[in-house]
Formats: C-alpha cells, structure tokens, sequence
C-alpha cells in the first residue's frame, strides 16, 4: 500500500506515530514560513504542515502543489495545542508534521472546487460526476447505497431467500413501460428487450422449486422521466412460494422497518404499518399513495351536489362525475387572490377550476354574510352549509371543492392536499411513515386503446371472491396486489400471482391476447404451469427511491452514481451516440433520420 492510514481516521491516540498518507489537496495555505496542505482521502480529511527549516526537500515539492493534486506525504502525528484544535472536523485534535512530500499525479483546476458545498450546475456535475463525488455528501450517499444493500442481502438470506441473477437481453415483459431494446446480430430483424422486471424470470424460479428467491435486480423501462425516475433503476425483486399476502406484507413491514432502525435511527417509523384499502385510499385522500404523516382527508359532496340548484354541480353528477371538498383550517381569512392560486394550481392538474367557499362562523349556523364564496348565489345557503358540514369544516375554514370524472377529482385534491400540507407545515421530516395499499382493481379500461389493461401486470391473480365478475364486470374485480407506501411515495408493488394456465389464459383473454398471441410471447409460462407450478407471489421495490428517503432527497440523481439527465442521457459518456456505419450494416439496421452524426 502506498499510505498506512486513512486521512480521516487520525486521532490524539496516534500522536507520536510516524504515518504514511496518500489522497488529494483539498486546500493549501501558504503562511510564508509554513505550507498547510489539508489532504483528503475517503476517510475524510487531516491537517498537513510543511516547515521549510526542517525538511526544505518536502516544502519545495509542497510549494508547487494545487489543488486536487494526488500526494503521498510521510510525516509525524503530533497533537494539537489547545488553542489550534478544530472541533468541526474528526482529526481535528491532530495535524501531521511532513517529512516528505511526494506528487503521485497533478491535477488541472477542477472545474468546480470539491471543498466547499457550492450551488454548481448539475449538468457540470454530471460531467464530471469523478470530481463530483469526490465531495463528502456523495461519498455519504454512496455509503448509505453500500449499507441498504447490504441490508437486504443479509436481512433475505436470514429468511431463506437465494439471490439469483437473471438475464438482461431477454424476452419483452409487460411492466406497463415502453421496452429499451437490443438488435440481435445473428437474428436478422429480431430484439431483444432489456428487463423492464424479472418477472417471468422468477416466476420461473418457482416452477423451478427455488421457492424464496431474491436480487438486487437492474431494470429499464422507456418512460418520461421525472425526479423521482431513471431510465435504468435498481429493485429489490423477490418471490415466494406457499405463500399469501399476509406473508408477504410481514416480511416488508421487518425488512423495511429494520433498513430504517439501521440506516436512520434518528427517524421514528409508526408501526404496525397502516393497511389501507386501494378503495379506501382513493375515497379519503385521492391518491394510491398517499402522505400519511398528516390528515386532510377529503369528504364525498356528490349527493348534495345532485340535488344542487347549482348547474355546474347537477350536470356533473349527471354525467357520472362526482364532487368532493377538502378543508383547509384557518383559510377564510385568505384573500381572493390566495385562493385563485389554489384554482390555477388545479387548472395545471385538469380541473376547470374549483369552487371556494370560506366560513367565518360554523357551517352550521353560518349566514349568508359568514360565508364567503363566488357560488354562494347558484349553491344556496342551505346547501354551501350542508358542504361546509360534510366537509367537516369549523369557523375560520376554507372548503374547496372540485367538480368533474372520478379520476381528475381525486388527482387534484391530491394535489391540493399535499400543496395544503406544505402551507401548513404539517409535514414532519423525523417521521418515515410506511403503509400497504391492498385491493387494487385487477384491470382499467383503457380509452385509447379500448380495451382492459392490467393495473399490476398480467401475471397478477384475481381474489377469488370477485373470480365470477371477470366476464360481466371486470372493472368490480379486485386483484391480489398490494403497493408499499412511504411519505407519499410508491416504494414498490406486488401481488400473488396466477399459477394456473387456464385462469392465466382467461385473464389474457380479457386483456386482449389472443390464445395465439399468448402462447407466441408467453408459451413459456404457460407451459411451465402445467409442469407444477406452486402457488406464489412476491414484490419489488425501488431501491433508489429508498436511498432518496434515507437521504431525505427529492432527487434521484442525487443517490445515483451515475444518473441520467431528464433527456436519458449520459453528459460523461455522451450515451446514447449513434453507432458506425459497419455496426449498422452488422445489425441489418438503417437508420431513417438522426439528429445526431457520428463523430469522425
Ligand atoms: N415485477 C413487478 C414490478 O417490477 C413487481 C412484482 O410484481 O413483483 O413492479
């Protein structure tokens, strides 16, 4: 080795010790009769001092040095008098007196300094991600990544799971994503996709008596990206036979409540772990994921609004859309424009607008004068009274309400309740507050495409009790899927899945595959049903969303060594880039347009 210790790791018991240390300059200060080098390495950093009296060779060599160049220095620990001690950095009770001081490399100024905690443009990071994660907080992050894997490769093999990898060129699996494939060279005109999951992969497993089967699994899924999602994303993916949701559900509240215990003591994780019905979860705060470190639940006024004289109100229930409300406490004293902003917030969402209504006395017994609304002459006062006590308003409250199909109703009052929370504080950061979603439906029509897609995947097995709806009602039939949830994020999902061919085949069926269809792209299951399959179900979630949790980031570049940008690419590597002419003409493939042209 070409150091004896850390940077770092020097403390007051190594005084006396002559020490070897090999790492960057992080900053150097020159005194005139005396060189300070503080040196950097993963460890963290230490105080160098060069005397020129002492050791002229050493303090030549250190004269010369910039930062981030790459040195070895030899010297002596000695301890700091009390008056120099630097309590902000670990070896601060210490400084190490040179004797030699050697340049293993020179460095260029770097573009951005690593010492301090600038603001610098991400895309520069992302260029020169090397440099980037030379900075502490990137190291720390790297670290917490190391530590959850760890976590979960220790915490499932204490339960019995294997950890098996499965391939990335394979077959395309249905995840609900645009594929990312591969041009096979030796099968003219055929692809491969890249995993949007190992799905059928660990399915298989189970036909294969592996029966607790696990992997820190890379997968890739076309889709617009977002801050929360990467092109590429890293899941823990496992499977389980002889097992049901209970199982399942178990095994996730010990696995994540432990990850949490171990990685971020400092926060508190509520258990046992909420359980919500998807049905529930919609009904009270519109949202399959929602926030549950605060209240603002939302309340149903459709049937106030049906009888309403209000026009916009009546039609809407007419036409099977639905009107519900959340409170904001304290908000009648929010002037006209405050409240439109909460309007043109639900605009951007897909609402036309929303109905405001402002109480200063108790719904109950408020007056025309008490109540504050645009509406109030269209609603009537007995029916913005009947509003205000559905919602569960109190004097001083503000009511908004929104109009229009169920599915942009929930998504803006979810919206607005997390825009609510935000105003009013009421999001606490010591608390990691993980739920399951059960129930979801099996299937969604899709008016696109006009036909049922599944909500979870194809693989996803029905409750048995709505089993008879699967012709007549299919949108009634709930699925055996369950998501897990954390401070309004979806960390993962899963479900028990089918094991048998003939329900396997009916649920193709009502997903529009065709019985040859189905047996061309997923033969293989089926077939491998009839060979054995045991019942089974599993789950998967998001490693990098964890990492954001832990590392209380919204960002997911942020936990990622090597994220992409917004726009899936690499600024470091320049992926993706266009492929010679020879590579095309070895994978039978022309290009049609190209916005981009191969470097000579
Ligand atoms: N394959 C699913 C996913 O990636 C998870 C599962 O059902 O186990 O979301």
């Amino acid at each position: 080795m070409l150091k004896t210790h850390g940077c770092g790791t020097l403390r007051a018991t190594h005084a006396g010790e002559t020490v070897t240390l090999a790492g960057w300059v992080h900053r150097r200060r020159d005194h005139g009769q005396l060189i300070f080098i503080d040196l950097r390495d993963r460890d963290g950093i230490v105080q160098v001092v060069v005397r020129p009296d002492d050791h002229p060779d050493a303090y030549a060599v250190a004269n010369g040095v910039r930062g981030e160049y790459v040195l070895r220095i030899v010297g002596d620990v000695i301890e700091r008098s009390e008056a120099t001690r630097n309590p902000n950095i670990a070896t601060g009770d210490v400084e190490v007196v040179a004797t030699s001081v050697e340049v293993l490399n020179a460095a260029k100024t770097p573009p951005f300094s690593v010492s301090e905690d600038d603001e610098v443009n991400e895309l520069v990071r992302m260029q020169y991600r090397y440099i980037d994660l030379r900075r502490s907080s990137m190291i720390a992050t790297l670290e917490l990544r190391h530590r959850l894997n760890q976590f979960i490769r220790d915490f499932m093999t204490e339960q019995g799971f294997l950890e098996v990898e499965t391939p990335i060129l394979v077959a395309a699996t249905p995840e609900g994503a645009r594929d990312y494939v591969v041009p096979s060279r030796l099968t003219p005109g055929a692809f491969y996709a890249l995993p949007q999951a190992p799905q059928q992969f660990k399915q298989l497993l189970m036909v294969a008596g592996v029966e607790r089967y696990f992997q820190i699994a890379r997968c890739f899924r076309d889709e617009d990206l977002r801050a929360d999602r990467q092109p590429e994303f890293v899941q823990l993916d496992l499977e389980w036979s002889f097992c049901e949701e209970e199982d399942i559900l178990g095994l996730l509240e010990d696995l994540f409540a432990g990850l949490a215990a171990a990685l971020r003591p400092d926060l508190t994780v509520p258990r046992p772990f909420p359980r919500l019905s998807w049905h529930e979860a919609m009904e009270r705060y519109g949202s399959d994921k929602p926030d549950l470190r605060y209240g603002l639940e939302l309340s149903d006024c459709s049937d106030i609004a049906e009888m309403s004289g209000f026009g916009v109100f009546s039609s809407t229930i007419a036409r099977g859309g639905r009107v519900r409300g959340i409170v904001m406490p304290g908000g009648a004293s929010l002037s006209r424009r405050e409240v439109d902003a909460f309007t043109s917030l639900a605009k951007t969402m897909g609402a036309p607008g929303l109905v405001s209504l402002q109480f200063s006395a108790d719904p109950s017994e408020a007056t025309a004068d008490e109540i504050r609304s645009p509406v109030l002459r269209h609603l009537g006062i007995d029916d913005a009274r009947r509003v205000g006590e559905r919602c569960g308003a109190s004097a001083g409250d503000l009511v908004l309400l929104a109009a229009g199909a169920p599915g942009m109703v929930s998504t803006v009052l979810d919206g607005i309740r997390r825009e609510l929370a935000r105003r009013l504080d009421l999001i606490d950061d010591s608390i990691l507050n993980f739920g399951f979603i059960t129930d979801f439906p099996l299937v969604e029509w899709d008016e696109e495409s006009q036909r049922w897609d599944a909500l979870h995947h194809p693989f996803t097995a029905p409750q048995s009790e709505d089993a008879h709806l699967l012709n007549s009602d299919p949108a009634q039939v709930r699925a055996r899927a369950y998501d897990t949830i954390c401070n309004g994020f979806e960390l993962g999902s899963g479900s028990i899945r089918i094991h048998e061919r003939e329900l396997q085949m009916q649920i193709f069926e009502l997903l529009g595959v065709d019985a040859e269809e189905a047996q061309q792209r997923f033969g293989h299951m089926l077939n491998a049903f009839e060979y054995g399959a045991p019942p089974h179900g599993g789950f998967a979630f998001g490693i990098d969303r964890v990492a954001m949790l832990l590392a209380g980031t919204e960002n997911i570049r942020e936990v990622i060594a090597f994220p992409k940008t917004m726009s899936a690419s690499d600024p470091m590597t320049g992926a993706p880039m266009p492929i010679t002419d020879e590579q095309l003409e070895e994978l039978h493939l022309r290009v049609r347009e190209a916005v981009v042209v191969v470097a000579e």
